[in-house]
């Protein structure tokens, strides 16, 4: 595989253009899960992309991932269903042991383990992350997990779960970033022994659930890097996860100026295309301006991501622009095709709902203005 950015669009349209709107729209419609295109992507290599060569994967970075999930997205498809593996793969990457590497990472790349979920919202403390409840309490060579969370996605199409949970109470920590540590759960042992796992129904077609913490036991040696130190490794995948976000939404952002335009151009009404009067064309323009911008601070967070720089502030910003520039598109799309952009044989409603999570997950927009104002502009913290 080429590394350059041309061919793996090329690659990657060839592959989407094999699973045309009527197979995400059927998916969408059933409630289901995209198996053949998760599987299809698999098995070219897509879902290994950020592997090194040396365990079997194509050792890419976080920009040509990023390249992988626009154009399924551009295509009509939505990365939710599969971008897990990409961003979870940075904190088994970065902070991961030799033999943990060793262990999963070959069997990642060959498609037999999938990594595709994270664990890290919980229903009582939301984006306060760091007042997390879920603990993890080393006895002997294992740790038993209580607790809860919420919103944790692909939970039943993934092999593997990264976990964060408490190891030192918060009110025994001076920083109350410490103290908490990532784990690798292996779903298929923990489902039914401690793990209950109960599916949230939602506006998106989005495989997501609660998940219910019994005293699970996982062995000690799952454990990444150094205990206590999870969330500073977290950071790392939820930046890496806001470039991916903002390069999905780019995609979106694209599908819908390019669907919108060429309706724009067809339907006429009034004895003209829709499309010449300025009040339809000035929405659509708009849009397309900002998602172009929104693309620059996409590729720069990925750069800096790439070369080991800190990137949180590019990722944040690149995750809010993108986003909000994809949900513009989209409301121009919705609106323009009138009573159409509600059909779903137009798939514009459902790409509509699949782009409008982006405000909320992984991170709402409000917590990003807040993260910029104190981290970016060093004004007074307000929580
Ligand atoms: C479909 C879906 C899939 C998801 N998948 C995963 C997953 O796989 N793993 C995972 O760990 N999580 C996942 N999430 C959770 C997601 O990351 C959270 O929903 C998101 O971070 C917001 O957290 P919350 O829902 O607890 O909202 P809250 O923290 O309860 O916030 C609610 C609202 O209040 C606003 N708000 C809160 N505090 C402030 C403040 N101080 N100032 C201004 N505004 C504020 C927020 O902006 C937000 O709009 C998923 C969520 C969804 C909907």
């Amino acid at each position: 595989m080429s590394e350059s950015h041309q061919d793996i669009r090329d690659a990657v349209r060839a592959l989407c253009a094999e699973f045309p709107p009527e197979y995400h729209r059927k998916v969408d419609a059933e409630r289901g899960y995209p198996d053949a295109f998760v599987e299809a992507l698999t098995k070219a290599g897509w879902m290994a992309a950020l592997i090194p060569e040396e365990y079997g994967g194509s050792g890419l970075g976080l920009t040509e991932a990023s390249v992988i999930m626009e154009e399924i997205n551009r295509s009509g498809g939505n990365s939710g269903a599969c971008h897990g593996q990409m961003y979870n793969m940075g904190t088994l990457l970065r902070h991961g042991s030799d033999a943990q590497k060793q262990k999963y990472l070959p069997r990642i790349a060959a498609g037999e383990l999938r990594l595709q979920s994270m664990g890290v919202t919980e229903p009582t403390t939301g984006t306060d992350t760091t007042k997390i409840k879920t603990k993890a309490e080393k006895r002997g060579d294992k740790y038993v997990i209580n607790g809860q969370k919420v919103w944790i996605s692909r939970v039943q199409h993934s092999d593997l779960m990264i976990l964060l949970a408490r190891t030192t109470p918060l009110a025994d920590v001076t920083k109350k970033s410490r103290g908490m540590s990532i784990f690798i759960v292996d779903l298929r042992d923990a489902i039914g022994n401690g793990l209950e796992v109960k599916p949230i129904p939602n506006m998106v077609n989005h495989e997501t659930n609660e998940l219910f913490f019994d005293n699970l036991e996982i062995p000690a040696e799952n454990l990444i890097g150094e205990e206590g130190m999870g969330f500073k490794y977290i950071l790392d995948g939820l930046n890496a996860e806001r470039a991916l976000i903002a390069a999905e939404c780019i995609g979106d952002g694209y599908w819908f100026i390019e669907k919108v335009t060429e309706y724009a151009k067809t339907r006429e009404v009034f004895g003209r295309p829709i499309g010449q009067n300025q009040g339809v064309q000035f929405p659509i323009a708009e849009a397309h301006i900002e998602i172009e911008a929104a693309n620059l601070m996409r590729f720069e967070a990925c750069r800096l991501f790439d070369a080991g720089e800190p990137c949180g502030a590019q990722a944040n910003m690149a995750k809010y622009l993108a986003a909000k520039a994809s949900w513009e598109a989209a409301n121009a799309c919705i609106q323009f095709h009138g009573g159409f952009g509600f059909a779903a044989e137009y798939d514009v409603e459902r790409k509509f709902r699949e782009t409008r999570l982006y405000q909320v997950a992984p991170i709402s927009t409000n917590l990003i203005l807040s993260y910029v104002a104190e981290h970016v502009l060093g004004l007074p913290r307000s929580f």
